[in-house]
């Protein structure tokens, strides 16, 4: 596993320790404890895997983190980009969450929930009309995000005459477009044949990467794990490994 020493030695820039942070995490869906005071600590520059069985709360763990589903104890926070603070996603309003997310997480789901009825570059588009940028702009740089994934050329396309790693890529890229803190991937490749998950997972990890940017990845595959810079491994719900 490698591990990402010296972060904190980087003095050009003013060292932010950390970029979202749970503690005490806990979800339950009726009597199902799907989540048990998760404690998570999320830097910048680091790429994390979550592994564990079927059902042991990985998915819920993602989204508790994405401020998706609202924890029942235990808090999330979010550091603001620009070191005025931090903000407790709980403690914010479903519209100022929305925003947040739309600004500063990408998510990349197993199926991309891409709309079939838009092309490749309106679905990569979408983020940045969603947060105001004029639609030339928006088409302008969901073109380079796509080029950047591969796909040059394929921009016309609607989703349903890609390939699924193809479509794939363009959930990638959309989740890119706004340059955002945090990308989350839920099983991103399960869906894939295992050459051309090797493909978009590399993709993922090429693009996804940044000095300012975390990456977590749901997932069953232990090498894809192993090119994270560390794993979180649960179990019934509990963060049983976190190294
Ligand atoms: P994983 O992603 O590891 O497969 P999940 O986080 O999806 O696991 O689910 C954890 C547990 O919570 C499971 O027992 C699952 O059945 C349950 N669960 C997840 N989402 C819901 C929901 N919306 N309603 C009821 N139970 C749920
Ligand atoms: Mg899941």
């Amino acid at each position: 596993m490698n591990t990402t020493p010296g972060r904190s030695t980087d003095a050009a820039r003013p060292a932010m320790h950390w970029l979202l942070r749970a503690e005490g995490a806990s979800k339950s869906f009726g009597k199902t404890r799907a989540l048990i005071g998760a404690d998570v600590t999320i830097t910048p520059g680091e790429s994390v895997a979550i592994m564990g069985p079927s059902g042991s709360g990985k998915s819920t763990l993602l989204h508790v983190l994405a401020g998706i589903l609202p924890a029942d104890a235990g808090t999330v926070i979010l550091n603001r980009s620009d070191g005025s603070g931090h903000d407790d996603l709980a403690a914010l309003s479903e519209d100022a969450r929305s925003s947040l997310r739309l600004r500063r997480f990408g998510f990349v789901f197993q199926q991309g929930m891409l709309l079939p009825e838009l092309t490749a570059t309106e679905n990569v588009a979408l983020p940045l009309l969603l947060t105001g940028t004029s639609r030339a702009e928006a088409g302008a740089r969901a073109e380079s995000e796509l080029t950047r994934l591969g796909l040059s050329g394929l921009g016309d396309r609607r989703i349903g005459q890609l390939s699924g790693g193809q479509a794939q890529r363009v959930a990638i890229a959309r989740a890119l477009i706004t340059g955002p803190s945090l990308i989350f991937a839920d099983e991103p490749t399960g869906a894939l044949d295992s050459h051309t998950a090797n493909d978009v997972l590399d993709a993922l990890l090429h693009t996804g990467r940044g000095p300012d940017r975390a990456l977590l990845v749901v997932t069953h595959d232990a090498q894809v794990a192993s090119r994270c810079d560390r794993i979180i491994r649960l179990r019934d719900g509990q963060i049983e490994a976190n190294a």
